[in-house]
């Protein structure tokens, strides 16, 4: 049976090789010519020999998840949807900002973590994606760009889904990503984003990439009103984790915040926020909530309201960034992502 060539890392494909009885630096040749020169058709593949390309068809094929639709935001975002099999879909969106076009991939269809704020989180775990359906993301809107003379220069971890619950597919996926001889992204370009899996957080450590939390509530009370995976892991334990991740790392965390009407929006909480991270390395990125059907009782807050609370960090000279809402009229923007299907059931 022939194998997806997506799946493998390049150790992996040089002991594929030697089982089927070929020199292992053939993957290297294969990783040269796909992910270098994005050419997948082995009769193209001039350095391997012939008998070789006439065999390689039925060792190894190249799937990836078909992109099923498009579509454009006034504001330029982009939002595609992925068929990633078994009757399932994901979505990937595509921000422009001033330099950088960042692409916010899908690591999950649905999520067991169930943020009561958040869309993808209506619809329990249906699948994990593995490493092809990550890549696919990438490399289908990276050649949709190539047309226009342009290229994805960020990848966050932010789609549907919890990176860290898929970790290994995650990883796997970033490994092909960031590897010289595959597309060669810098580590830094690459930020996985996590609701708080404390004790996996190492491995984004260990990968050498970008940390962000969605923090969202401080205290644990409210926080494990609105993420039940706060009672798992406090918000002790998130915070001294980040610590220990922005030390090894060297690295600023990120910590996301989205604004909630009457929950986490008060001065108080601005005050907390500054409290419990002002020991940590980081950033902040305050998100005003964006409505959806999936949780019709929480509100987005007035913008004198969402203005004061930055002020206030702005102040206590935090770094702090308010995230502009993006593609809200194609429902591309933060927590409004979900399948295909769920988005038939709830709307
Ligand atoms: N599971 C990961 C990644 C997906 S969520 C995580 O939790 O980090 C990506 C970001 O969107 C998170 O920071 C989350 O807090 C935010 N978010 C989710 N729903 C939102 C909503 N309705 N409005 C604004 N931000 C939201």
């Amino acid at each position: 049976m022939e194998k997806n060539f997506y799946q493998f890392r390049l150790p992996e494909l040089e002991s594929y090789f030697q089982e089927i009885g070929e020199k292992k630096f053939r993957a290297t040749q294969l990783f040269k010519w796909v992910y270098g020169r994005g050419i997948v058709d082995f009769q193209k593949m001039t350095d391997i020999s012939k008998t070789l390309r006439e065999r390689l068809p039925q060792m190894l094929s190249f799937h990836l998840p078909p992109m099923q639709r498009r579509f454009q935001s006034k504001d330029g975002t982009r939002k595609y949807l992925f068929d990633v099999g078994d009757g399932y879909s994901v979505e990937s969106v595509l921000i422009p900002s001033k330099d950088r076009l960042t692409l916010c991939v899908s690591s999950e269809v649905g999520c067991n973590l169930a943020c009561r704020f958040c869309l993808t989180g209506t619809q329990k775990l249906k699948k994990k994606l593995d490493m092809a359906s990550i890549l696919g993301q990438y490399v289908a809107v990276s050649k949709e760009l190539r047309l226009e003379g342009k290229k994805i220069t960020n990848i966050v971890f932010m789609g549907m889904g919890e990176p860290l619950d898929n970790e290994e597919n995650v990883f796997r996926a970033i490994e092909i990503l960031h590897n010289p001889l595959g597309f060669n992204l810098s580590r830094k370009k690459i930020t996985v984003s996590t609701a708080g899996l404390v004790p996996k957080i190492p491995l984004v450590t260990k990968a050498g990439v970008r940390l962000a939390v969605s923090l969202n509530g401080t205290t644990d009370e409210i926080r494990s009103y609105l993420m039940p995976i706060n009672k798992k892991w406090s918000l002790m334990e998130l915070l001294a984790a980040c610590k220990k991740h922005a030390e090894e790392a060297r690295d600023k965390v990120t910590f996301e915040y989205v604004l909630i009407k009457g929950l986490t929006d008060s001065l108080r909480d601005a005050d907390r926020l500054y409290d419990i991270t002002k020991d940590i390395p980081c950033k902040i990125n305050i998100i005003p909530f964006n409505e959806h059907p999936g949780a019709p009782e929480l509100r987005r807050p007035s913008e004198e309201q969402i203005n004061a609370f930055q002020q206030r960090l702005i102040k206590k000279g935090v770094h702090v960034l308010r995230r502009r809402t993006m593609g809200d009229d194609i429902f591309a923007a933060c927590g409004q992502l979900t399948s295909a299907q769920q988005r038939e059931k709830i709307f």
